[in-house]
C-alpha cells in the first residue's frame, strides 16, 4: 500500500460539510464503542450490523447522511482498537490502553464509494448526503499519475491546522532494487546526540528540536493572556492566536517528519542489516532521564522508517531488547555496571575502554545479529554470514529476513493522521 496525499481547495461551505462528515464518523465510533461496552460479547460483526441501525437513527438522523463504507470503515477502525486492547490484555502489558470515546476527530474515511475522482486527477468529488460537491486537488504532476493509474483502496480525509487534505491509499506495492554493501550497524539512542552507531560515529539533535518547543511555548503563553476566564465566546484575537499554534504544531511535525525519514535513509542505504533498541520493550533498566524522553518520540518515527526502507530495499532491520545494553561490556560480555553520568565504558575485566554509547551500540547490533543468525566478529563489520533464520532469543524482527525477501508483500508507509506523534 502507498500513500499520496493532495491538499483540497473549496468554499467555506463545503469545509463545512467535511467537517460534518468528519464528526459523523467520530459519532459512529463513539456509538460503536458503547455498543460494545453495554453488550457482552460483541463481534466485529455485530458492529457492522450495528452500523445499518445507526443510519436509521431517527434521533440523529445526520447518521444516515454518511455514505454505507464510511460508516462500516468507521467501525472497522473502532473495532480495531477494541482488538488491539484484547491484546495487550492477553500479554500482559502494563498500559492496555481501553478504547477511548473520541472528542476531536480529525478525519473520515471513505472506502470505494462516496466520492469520485474527475477523469484528469484535477478534483474529487464527495457524492454522499453531506454534499460537499467538487473539490480541487494540489499536488504534484508524478503523484497524480500515480493515483490515476493505480486502483485506490481507501481516500481520507483529514484536517489539519493549515486545511483539508485527501489521503488516497493505493493498491501499490513499492520495490525499488536496493544497493547491498555488506555493512552492518547497530544504534543507540544516545543522551547527548540522536544516535551514536556501533561505528562511533554520532548524528546531533537538530537544532529544530528544541527551537520548535521554544516557539510553542510562546505561543502558548500568549494565548493564556488571551483567555478571559468566563467569557463565552471567547475574543478573535484568542481564535486568532489558537489557530497560530495549530500551525506551529504542524510545521515541528513536518520539520520532524522530514527529518527522520532523511537520516533513516542515510542509514538504510549504506547498511544491509539495521539494528535498533526496541522502546516498546518495557524496561525498568532504562532510565527515563529527562532528555532522553523528550528524543522517543522523534525515535519511534525514525524507527518507523527504517523498517519501511528495509522493507522497500529487501534489507534486513531488528529491533531488540534493550535490556543492559549499556552495562554489558561489548568485548567480553561482562556487567559493568555505571551510573549515567558515566560517559565511558571502562571494563576490568578485559581493559576494553571505549565510550559508553558506541559499547551500547555494539551491544545492540550483537543481539540484533543473534537474532538474524548473523555470524559478526568484532573489528571486521560487514562480515556478515546469513545463514539461519532462526529467532530463539524472543526478539522482534520488524522487517525481511535474510534470504527470504518473498516474504515481503506489501509495504506500508507510516503515514498517521491524527495526532502524530512526534
Ligand atoms: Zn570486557
Amino acid at each position: 500500500m502507498l500513500i499520496r496525499e493532495a491538499k483540497l481547495a473549496g468554499t467555506p461551505e463545503q469545509f463545512a460539510q467535511l467537517d460534518a462528515a468528519i464528526r459523523t464518523a467520530q459519532c459512529v465510533h463513539n456509538r460503536c464503542l458503547r455498543y460494545w461496552r453495554d453488550n457482552a460479547g460483541v463481534s466485529k460483526n455485530d458492529l457492522q450490523k450495528f452500523c445499518a441501525v445507526l443510519a436509521k437513527d431517527a434521533e440523529q438522523p445526520w447518521m444516515g447522511l454518511l455514505n454505507s463504507q464510511a460508516r462500516q470503515a468507521a467501525a472497522e477502525r473502532t473495532w480495531q482498537s477494541i482488538q488491539s486492547f484484547y491484546r495487550r490484555c492477553k500479554e500482559g502489558a502494563k498500559h492496555k490502553g481501553y478504547p477511548k470515546f473520541k472528542k476531536h476527530s480529525r478525519s473520515v474515511e471513505y472506502k470505494t464509494s462516496g466520492w469520485k475522482l474527475s477523469d484528469d486527477g484535477m478534483s474529487i468529488t464527495f457524492t454522499d448526503g453531506f454534499k460537499a460537491g467538487q473539490l480541487e486537488l494540489w499536488l504534484d504532476g508524478s503523484a497524480r499519475q500515480l493515483i490515476l493509474s493505480s486502483k485506490i483502496n481507501r481516500v481520507r480525509v483529514v484536517r489539519r491546522a493549515d486545511g483539508y487534505y485527501a489521503q488516497f491509499c493505493l493498491d501499490v506495492e513499492r520495490q525499488e532494487a536496493g544497493v547491498y554493501s555488506g555493512n552492518v550497524i547497530g544504534l543507540d539512542l544516545g543522551l547527548k546526540y540522536f544516535t551514536k552507531d556501533s561505528n562511533g560515529a554520532e548524528v546531533a539533535c537538530p537544532k529544530f528540536f528544541r527551537k520548535g518547543e521554544k516557539r510553542l511555548r510562546r505561543a502558548q503563553r500568549r494565548l493564556s493572556k488571551r483567555f478571559k476566564k468566563g467569557a463565552k465566546p471567547q475574543s478573535k484575537n484568542y481564535h486568532k492566536q489558537r489557530q497560530r499554534i495549530g500551525k506551529v504544531h504542524l510545521k515541528i511535525q513536518r520539520q520532524r517528519k522530514s527529518w527522520a525519514i532523511e537520516q533513516a535513509r542515510r542509514v538504510m542505504v549504506s547498511n544491509d542489516i539495521v539494528v535498533y533498541e526496541d522502546l516498546r520493550v518495557p524496561n525498568l533498566v532504562r532510565s527515563r532521564h529527562l532528555a532522553k524522553s523528550i528524543h522517543d518520540a522523534g525515535w519511534t518515527q525514525f524507527t518507523h522508517w527504517l523498517d519501511y526502507y528495509g522493507k522497500l530495499w529487501r534489507k534486513v532491520v531488528v529491533a531488540v531488547n534493550p535490556a543492559y545494553t549499556s552495562q554489558d561490556c561489548s568485548g567480553c560480555g561482562y556487567r559493568v555496571q555505571k551510573s549515567l553520568s558515566t560517559r565511558t565504558h571502562d571494563c576490568p575485566h578485559c581493559g576494553l575502554t571505549i565510550c559508553r554509547d558506541q559499547n551500547a551500540a555494539l551491544n545492540i547490533l550483537k543481539r540484533g545479529l543473534e537474532v538474524v543468525g548473523a555470524e559478526w566478529n568484532n573489528g571486521t563489520a560487514g562480515h556478515a554470514e546469513t545463514g539461519s533464520q532462526e529467532q530463539t532469543t524472543g526478539e522482534i524482527s520488524t522487517s525481511a529476513e535474510v534470504g527470504q525477501p518473498t516474504s515481503v508483500s506489501a509495504v506500508a508507509e507510516p503515514v498517521r493522521t491524527s495526532r502524530e506523534a512526534v
